[in-house]
């Protein structure tokens, strides 16, 4: 199944939910405006090399639209159309001011120098800088592109219209980022665990977590796990899976992680190695929070999953069958659209300091990130409770509802 395909089958079902005519889905779930482009570039070797990249804007009914930027072989039209429709339902979910977008290239990063990385930036810059802005479209940080690129694309897009750091979010904290950006994603992940856990009247040390990734995500989602008293059992990255029954020394795999290259836990001794893929499926886990790429729990392997709550860190790791199966077995899955939104909102925290070129503290950011979230949490609990559905279905009915509400002020124009 297609990305797409599996994002429109959940708005589907909370659509059904909600009784939405089909004229108004159609209005909801078409794309605004999709843009392919080339992207030209010498390399480092004198050669030029041609690469594909997109920006797909979703809904710009709630505000300006708000996504990531992704530098990844498997980028394709339908994956950042995917993405940029969990934007919408997700920057509607968390009620921030924005609406959905999302971007790429399909490269992959690991392949290019750090200035051949920044020529493509410029070069992609170059020619999608005219349908961003600071009022119409945000682009951030996602996989495979960091604290550097958006200082790039900003530099880059600066040229054309002047000073307006608000033009991208991510950007490093010296030049206008938000101090708690980076952690952002991976501590609302783990705050949304803990409340969630404790909905379900679970004490946290008895609480076993695998996480599957141990980047920006999960190496966050652990450590505030870790520290809220969570035994971390297993993690995992493309190099293995690192599992001690006893709870793995986080502080030690996050030293690794930083000491070692691409951030990989390749070589970390304290535990025993299992083949990356096996951490989906180990017995003694409780929580399981896939925090690495999409597609990972389809039908196959989701009969197979022991965890009787999945937290969805990455973007779409659940497919819509394999969701429908866990929700027969009684598992409770935290959505992505929820449980990974601490990222877009604290995007949202450095666009509104960039506005009013005012800094906020650390404990300020981490304080209205909780807010936020908690706020979004507590109202996705209840319409499931008042609707008997599952968090999913209800996340998107909310979304939903809010966007069209939006659309319908708007005259749908
Ligand atoms: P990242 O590139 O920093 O980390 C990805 C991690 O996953 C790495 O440790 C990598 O080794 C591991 N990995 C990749 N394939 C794997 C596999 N098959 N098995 C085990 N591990 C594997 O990326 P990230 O920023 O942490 O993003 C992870 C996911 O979270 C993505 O789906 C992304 O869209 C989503 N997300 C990220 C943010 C953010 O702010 N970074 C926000 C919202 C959603």
């Amino acid at each position: 199944m297609k990305a797409f395909e599996a994002t429109t089958r959940f708005f589907e079902i909370a659509a059904d939910q909600l009784g939405i005519e089909s004229d108004i889905r159609q209005s909801l779930l078409m794309p605004s405006r999709e843009m392919q482009v080339q992207v030209t570039i010498e390399r480092d070797n004198g050669r030029l090399e041609n690469f594909v990249g997109f920006r797909v804007q979703h809904d710009k009914y709630r505000g300006p639209m708000k996504g990531g930027l992704r530098y990844h072989p498997n980028v394709d039209l339908d994956e950042v159309r995917a993405l940029a429709s969990l934007m919408t339902w997700k920057t509607a979910v968390a009620n921030l001011p924005f609406g959905g977008a999302k971007g790429g290239i399909g490269v992959d990063p690991n392949t290019l120098s750090s200035r051949e990385i920044e020529r493509l930036t410029r070069a992609f810059v170059d020619k999608i800088h005219e349908i961003v802005g600071p009022d119409k479209d945000i682009p951030g940080p996602d996989m495979g592109t960091d604290h550097r690129v958006m200082a790039w694309f900003r530099n880059q897009w600066e040229k054309y219209y002047g000073f307006n750091p608000s033009v991208i979010t991510g950007k490093p904290v010296e030049e206008y980022g938000a101090k708690g950006r980076e952690e952002a994603t991976g501590r609302g992940v783990g705050l949304l665990t803990h409340k969630l856990m404790k909905r379900l009247g679970a004490n946290s040390n008895e609480t076993n977590i695998a996480i599957q990734g141990f980047g920006n995500v999960g190496a966050h989602a652990a450590k505030f796990l870790d520290e809220a008293q969570f035994p971390i059992i297993a993690v995992s990255d493309i190099s293995g899976t690192y599992y001690r029954g006893s709870g793995l020394n986080v502080r030690a795999l996050l030293k690794h992680k930083l000491e070692h290259p691409r951030g990989l836990l390749e070589g970390y001794q304290d535990c025993e190695k299992l083949p990356a893929d096996a951490l989906l499926e180990l017995g003694d886990v409780h929580v399981l929070i896939p925090a690495a790429v999409g597609g990972v729990i389809t039908e196959e392997n989701a009969e197979k999953i022991q965890a009787k709550v999945i937290v969805e860190g990455a973007n779409g790791p659940v497919y819509p069958i394999a969701d429908y199966i866990l929700h027969e077995r009684g598992v409770t899955v935290l959505p992505d659209i929820l449980a990974n939104a601490g990222g877009v909102t604290v995007s949202y925290f450095e666009w509104v300091q960039n506005r009013q070129h005012y800094r906020w503290t650390l404990d300020r950011v981490r304080s209205e990130l909780e807010h936020t979230l908690s706020d979004a949490f507590e109202n996705v609990w209840q319409t499931a409770n008042q609707h008997s559905v599952s968090l999913r279905t209800a996340a998107y009915m909310i979304g939903i509802t809010r966007v069209q509400r939006a659309g319908e002020l708007a005259g749908f124009a």
